[in-house]
């Protein structure tokens, strides 16, 4: 009786564990999507051009999104392409 309840406890912790795992999965996946459609990196535009900062207030507010998204990724150890 005592055994069936440790293997049972057992059980759900690994579910649990894999259900983390698999959620991180996603996560990685939706921050790589995201640094994906966000990294401004090749995509200047007229406006980054005529900015003396060589980069317009979108394209600002993307790369600091993109770097967010990088850090939030790093801090969870999860690997994402730029
Ligand atoms: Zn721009």
């Amino acid at each position: 009786m005592e055994a069936t309840y440790a293997l049972r406890a057992l059980l759900a912790e690994i579910g649990r564990q894999g259900a983390v795992l698999a959620n991180l999965d996603v996560l990685g996946q939706a921050l790589d999507d995201a640094v994906a459609y966000r990294d401004p990196a090749g995509s200047w535009c007229p406006d980054c051009d005529m900015h003396p900062g060589e980069l317009c207030p979108d394209h600002v507010a993307d790369q600091v999104m993109t770097e967010c998204y990088l850090t939030l990724a790093g801090s969870l150890g999860i690997g994402v392409d730029r």
